[in-house]
């Protein structure tokens, strides 16, 4: 399954919901054996006591003869970062601020309840992830013509481009992450 599929709202989610009986599933391709299958909940900081819906489950019916291939797979609110208990916008803002002063000032800019721990394995991993993102964002848009106000720090260099270039693919939108993970059918990390 190499697309995956996001919903930014309440309205998106009911369309796609409206529209599974003629939606093909993902990994048999076959439509008209979609149903609903439940929610993924979890925290984060936009919600740290309570759990909130994370994604939407799909199970693709081979039940009383449908027939789906009986796998299931999620459809994912934009906001919500796969693994992660942090939204894409606070993400957004965490890795912008982790590019210009360095981790420490990324995790005092945040003040959430993560450690600090997590939050270093978390910049590790938009660390490794930053060519296939860079890949998926030139499939949109070259990176800005003029250079970004580079961090002094050269290992935080690229990071701050890939940044840069996250914005300028999406340039009038809240958050730049939910937005690359609605448009490009991927997850950002
Ligand atoms: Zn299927």
């Amino acid at each position: 399954m190499g697309e995956r599929w996001f919903f930014r709202n309440a309205e998106e989610w009911v369309a796609i919901a409206e529209r599974l009986k003629q939606t093909a599933c993902p990994h048999c391709k076959i439509a008209g054996a979609l149903n609903r299958h439940g929610c993924l909940y979890g925290f984060d900081e936009s919600s740290p006591r309570q759990k909130t819906v994370r994604a939407r489950r799909i199970f693709c019916s081979n039940r009383q003869a449908r027939p789906g291939c009986g796998r299931t797979f999620s459809v994912w609110f934009a906001d919500k970062i796969r693994r992660l208990s942090l939204t894409a916008g606070a993400l957004w803002r965490f890795l912008q601020c982790a590019a210009a002063g360095g981790i420490l000032a990324g995790i005092r800019a945040l003040e959430c309840q993560l450690s600090d721990r997590t939050m270093q394995r978390i910049w590790k991993r938009f660390d490794q992830g930053q060519s296939k993102i860079r890949t998926a964002l030139c499939r949109r848009c070259p990176p800005p013509e003029l250079p970004p106000r580079l961090p002094a720090i050269a290992a935080r260099q690229p990071a701050a481009q890939v940044l840069a270039h996250l914005q300028a693919a999406f340039p009038d939108v809240h958050c730049p992450i939910a937005a690359f993970q609605h448009t490009m059918h991927t997850f950002f990390v």
